[in-house]
């Protein structure tokens, strides 16, 4: 009997021994990967056996989205429906036209304050230039001409882009990082991992649950960029969602004592002048949360906080 006792001690002394082993095993299957895409910093982070198969796997993913719709290169398929002349119809990949969709959606809901259309406005504001300077006022007033979304014509069932004058331009760049983290999720949903988590620059998404938490949520700070003590703003509680900022500090330049910025008002063609420094939209759809943090961010607070509730989205606006 005593030998029995002694046995069935050991025996549980060695079940919780390995079920320790087994956490901190567990514990030490972390992958993170960190590349420059999209003009921003893009962070992966996985947990499990399969995190960094998954993570490459999404890697592959994003450069391969930023391939075809970087403003920037010749190649791609928004250059391609830049440069095309009025009337032609330029084939595009379906999450391209997905994207425009969805971007012409935010567009009409929120009165314009969302258009993919200011690009030849956006262009002559070289934000990421060396030294940049704001633009002459006669060049944006001439730029604004060419904007307007009924410039565009999306054939959703052909996946063709048409436009009405050849000056017509588009710029995902409001909307893409959006669209590229909810594809990121997906791709980590098929690897089954032990939860990940997404950083487009500000685009965050969240997969699964959080290995590091009881509760298995994930809490994400909300920068203060403007505060000396570097404190967060609030910080959310999020499930599987994705959290997305907009604001003043990713993307500026200082010219003359002032802060110019990148998310311009389209009814002027100049950074929106806003009291506080960056919005926040949780939502399920990344992609959605990134046309409204734009569309918010111009819209002001109280516009911001309707066109989020129509949405089913949660706003955060953050103090400077
Ligand atoms: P985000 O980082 O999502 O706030 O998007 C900002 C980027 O979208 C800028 O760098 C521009 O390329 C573009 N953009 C700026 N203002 C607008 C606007 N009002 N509507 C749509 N896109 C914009
Ligand atoms: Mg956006």
């Amino acid at each position: 009997m005593k030998k029995f006792g002694i046995a069935v001690s050991a025996l549980l002394v060695l079940t919780l021994f390995f079920g320790m082993w087994l956490k901190d095993a567990r514990r030490l299957k972390e992958y993170s990967k960190t590349e420059f895409l999209f003009d921003t910093e893009c962070r992966v982070k996985a947990y499990g056996k399969n995190a960094e198969v998954a993570v490459d796997a999404v890697f592959d993913e994003l450069a391969q989205i930023h391939k075809t719709t970087d403003v920037y290169s010749d190649d791609s398929q928004i250059s391609k429906i830049n440069s095309a002349s009025a009337g032609e119809r330029v084939k595009v990949e379906p999450f391209v036209a997905e994207i425009i969709a969805v971007a012409y959606d935010v567009y009409l809901e929120s009165d314009g304050a969302f258009d993919i259309t200011l690009a030849p406005v956006t262009a002559l504001w070289n934000f990421g230039t060396e030294n940049p300077e704001p633009p002459e006022g006669a060049a944006i007033e001439k730029a604004l001409c060419e904007t307007g979304f009924d410039n565009i014509v999306l054939d959703r069932e052909n996946f063709t882009v048409t436009k009405k004058r050849a000056s017509a331009k588009i710029d995902l760049g409001g909307a893409v990082k959006g669209y590229a983290a909810n594809r990121a999720a997906e791709i980590l949903r098929t690897f089954d991992t032990d939860g990940a988590v997404v950083d487009l620059g500000g685009n965050i998404i969240c997969v699964g649950k959080n290995p590091n938490t009881s509760d298995g949520l994930w809490r994400i700070g909300i920068q203060k960029p403007f505060s000396p003590t570097g404190e967060y703003g609030s910080v959310e509680v999020l499930s599987e969602e994705a959290a997305v900022t907009s604001g003043t500090y990713q993307r500026c330049f200082e010219y003359g004592g002032k802060l110019y910025h990148h998310i311009l008002d389209p009814k002027c063609g100049y950074p929106a002048q806003r009291e506080y420094a960056s919005v926040t939209i949780v939502s399920d759809d990344a992609l959605l949360a990134d046309c409204l943090a734009t569309a918010c961010f111009v819209l002001g607070e109280e516009e911001g906080t309707r066109l989020a509730e129509k949405y089913g989205a949660r706003i955060i606006y953050t103090a400077k």
